[in-house]
This record gives C-alpha cells, sequence and structure tokens, in this order.
C-alpha cells in the first residue's frame, strides 16, 4: 500500500504513526512544511525502509518562511522528493500571492538546477497558476499534484503536462473528486491520505487509511481491488525509479486493523 502525501511529524505521536506505517508495510512518503523540520522528520525515518522523506514549504505559510529559502537549498541534495511545495489561492493567504510565487520558483529552480525532482504539489485554488509555473520549469522533475481539486480542463491540462497526481479518502468520497479521478490516466496515479490534516469525521487519517483509496479506485475503476494494487505498485516503481520499492510489500493491510 502506498501513502504518498503524508505529515508523518505532525501526529500527536510521530513515533507510533511510524511504527505503525511501517508495520503495516506501507510505502510512505513523508512531506515536511518547512526546512526547518527536514531534519526530526528524516530522523523519524531511520531505519524504515519504505519511508521517504520530502523536503518542503508550504504555501500556506510561505511568506512567513522567506527567509528558510537559503536553508532550503542547502538541504536540496539530500532528497530527491520535494514537498509540500505549490501555491494556495484561498482567501486566507491569496494576499500573500507573490511571496508564494518566489517561494515556489525558487524551489522549482532548485530542482532544475540539481536534474530533476519528485514534487507533491498543492495547487488548491491556483491550478492555473500551478500549471503555468511548472511550464516555466520544464526540467524540475515529476510533478504528482496532491488531492487535486481544479476544474475538469485545469486537470486535463495538467495531464498533457505530464503530471501524475495522489488521490486520498476525502478526495474519492466527494462527487466531484471521484469525477476527477475517472478523469486521471490509471498510470499516472497513485494514493495518499494527506494525514493528519485530512480527516475522518473528527479522526486523522493514517497511512493505512490509504487502503480506503484503493477501495475508491476499484469502485471508480470497476476492477478487483488486486488490480488496483497491483497497478499503483508499477506507478509507484516507475515514478521512483527507486530499486527498493521493489522489496516493498505493496499489498493490503493486516485484518487485525
Ligand atoms: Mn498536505
Amino acid at each position: 500500500m502506498i501513502d504518498f502525501h503524508c505529515h508523518l511529524d505532525l501526529y500527536n505521536d510521530p513515533k507510533l504513526a511510524v511504527e505503525d506505517a511501517d508495520r503495516a508495510g506501507i510505502y510512505v512518503l513523508s512531506v515536511t512544511t518547512t526546512p526547518k523540520a527536514w531534519r526530526r522528520t528524516l530522523a523519524l525515518a531511520q531505519g524504515r525502509k519504505r519511508i521517504r522523506t520530502a523536503l518542503g514549504i508550504h504555501p500556506e505559510i510561505a511568506h512567513e518562511r522567506l527567509g528558510e529559502l537559503p536553508l532550503f537549498e542547502a538541504l536540496a541534495s539530500e532528497t530527491r522528493y520535494f514537498g509540500e511545495v505549490g501555491l494556495d489561492g484561498g482567501p486566507t493567504v491569496r494576499q500573500y500571492a507573490a511571496q508564494q510565487t518566489q517561494v515556489f520558483e525558487f524551489v522549482l529552480a532548485t530542482a532544475t538546477k540539481q536534474g530533476g525532482k519528485v514534487l507533491t504539489i498543492h495547487s488548491r485554488r491556483a491550478a492555473d497558476e500551478v500549471l503555468q509555473l511548472l511550464r516555466r520549469f520544464p526540467a524540475a522533475g515529476t510533478p504528482v499534484l496532491h488531492w487535486f481539486t481544479g476544474t475538469p480542463a485545469q486537470l486535463r491540462r495538467a495531464v498533457e503536462q505530464g503530471c501524475w497526481f495522489s488521490v486520498g479518502p476525502a478526495m474519492l468520497r466527494s462527487e466531484r473528486g471521484s469525477a476527477l479521478t475517472a478523469l486521471i490516466p490509471r498510470d499516472r496515479i497513485l494514493t495518499e491520505t494527506d494525514g493528519p490534516f485530512a480527516k475522518v469525521g473528527s479522526r486523522p487519517l493514517q497511512p493505512n487509511d490509504a487502503w480506503s483509496a484503493v477501495e475508491g479506485l476499484a469502485a471508480l475503476w470497476k476492477v478487483p481491488l488486486d488490480e488496483v494494487v497491483a497497478t499503483l505498485g508499477q506507478n509507484l516503481r516507475r515514478l521512483s525509479g527507486d530499486a527498493g520499492v521493489d522489496a516493498i510489500a505493496i499489498r493490503q493491510p493486516s485484518p487485525s486493523r
């Protein structure tokens, strides 16, 4: 099973979240929201062969973190994964659009300089702006749009531009999210939870909840669960080029869940 966008460092008990994910055999992309969080978040993954850590600077706090850009650049060569990065056009942070753009441009320029990264990208209410910036930095690497909430036309454009997508239980539960997911090519999709930000009721999602996205995809595609699991595993191997992925148990959670 795959959770390609999870904030392991932000759970009440990060070590427990890591332990649970590891025991369940889940491949996790552990994303960060600031460069300052990199060290301790990377340390959480120590000795866990299925957890990769991404260096990020979240668009909702980008305006407060301009001073961390040199740190971002200094740490960038330590990982193939950047995230969470991107733009947010929501009412509370729209006023910081210029700073957000400055930060995201910096991230894309750094990725380009280093020869390409895998980027997990936030694009809420800013899909056009994100796609436009990605076009300006075609060698930044492979963009993975996480929890995409744009329009079908924007999604089609993103596909044409080579974007991948990660979809979670919350996206698949909504009618609009399901309709968007149906438009994503099956060889460009991964599962995620966005825990602990994303919740079921009041319970923060855990990496294990990526299984509910697998079930959602099986229902949407009208194929057996095994086929979804196999497709996602192939996608992860292709995207990551990660030799370690072959050793990963890409399987269902244990029935004790
Ligand atoms: Mn997130």
